[in-house]
């Protein structure tokens, strides 16, 4: 039996939303459509140092203006699964230690300012891509290098430290984008990044494999940004043993600035007089603002039909699509 289509918009709540993850929102929404299958939402809000109040509120709010619900979201009720990622944080330690536990990751008690040593004395020695990696690891403090007993002294002396992916040092990563077709990467350029950080929340790589495995995801569809992600990303559901479930890929294309260089911003929509977010936008805290596509008096099906146009047409002369027949 084939698996039910299960798709998600994966949002930070770091700031209002653009209309390039309008768009995603957009493509995941009407791909779970076309599909009967189900449109998730969930709220990657781990890192705490770039959480923006009120932001989480902004999304539900465009989202509810533009009619892209969710079937399963943290609003929902009676949904109760990991639709808010920091609800779930000791979970994801388990997750983390299963992976030390099969000698796929690590710990590392490294600070802040031996990292930038090791990075200093990398770039003089004229290295391009500074990195915690195979070679580097080797003269860094962490439990591939230290003495197991020193180990447990540290973890239990309460000293802070992150667990690392253990990324090989001559592998290949390959897999395939519905897009890019296949890509493939050489574990040599991939760091071992950390996975669980030091106060004790999990990184967005990790807890973005957890999730869209225990949700069922069958679809990635998301930003091209994080198309230099997805190599680690094959290689945690690897790791994990949920090969067998990897979803497929596809990362779209970006909004991109008139000149092509580098995504469409604030800036460029005020030269040109137009808003890149659905709402008015206020922060509280920093007194930044912004227009909004539903207080200028745009129609929510003119920004949906918009967005749906950009790099394709129906064949034909038509130019209004409503939801369904998108
Ligand atoms: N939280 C990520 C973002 O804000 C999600 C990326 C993904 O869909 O995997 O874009």
């Amino acid at each position: 039996m084939s698996r039910e289509i299960r798709v998600r918009f994966a949002p930070s709540p770091t700031g209002p939303l653009h209309i390039g993850g309008v768009r995603t929102a957009l493509y995941n929404y009407l791909f779970a459509k076309k599909n009967q299958g189900k449109f998730l939402l969930r709220i990657e809000d781990t890192d705490q140092a770039r959480y923006v109040a009120g932001a989480e509120e902004y999304i539900r709010e465009s989202l509810e203006w533009l009619g892209i619900t969710p079937d399963e979201s943290p609003w929902n009720p009676g949904n109760v699964g990991p639709y808010r990622q920091s609800e779930r944080k000791a979970d994801y330690m388990q997750y983390a230690l299963d992976l030390v536990e099969k000698g796929h990751a690590y710990y590392a008690f490294d600070t802040s300012e031996e990292l930038e040593a090791m990075r200093e004395r990398l770039t003089a020695a004229r290295v391009v891509q500074p990195q915690y990696n195979s070679i580097t690891r080797t003269q860094m403090k962490n439990s591939l290098t230290l003495p197991e007993d020193e180990v447990k002294a540290r973890l239990a002396s309460g000293e802070p430290y992150v667990i690392r992916v253990k990324i090989p040092r001559k592998e290949e990563v390959r897999f395939h984008d519905q897009i890019r077709g296949w890509v493939m990467v050489h574990t040599s350029t991939l760091d071992d990044k950390v996975l669980m950080k030091s106060d004790g929340m999990p990184t967005y790589h990790l807890a973005n494999i957890v999730d869209d495995h225990r949700m069922g995801i069958t679809h990635v569809i998301r930003g091209e940004e994080w198309l230099p992600s997805a190599p680690l990303h094959v290689l945690l559901y690897k790791y994990f043993g949920w090969e067998d479930t990897m979803p497929e890929f596809a990362h779209l294309p970006l909004l991109l600035k008139p000149d092509g260089n580098g995504k469409l911003s604030k800036r460029d929509g005020d030269r040109m007089g137009f808003p890149v977010f659905p709402l008015d936008w206020k922060n509280e805290e920093t007194g930044d603002s912004a227009m909004g596509f539903r207080e200028q008096e745009y129609l929510p099906e003119a920004l949906l039909n918009f967005l749906a146009f950009l790099g394709w047409n129906p064949g034909d002369e038509r130019e209004l699509f409503t939801k369904e027949e998108l």
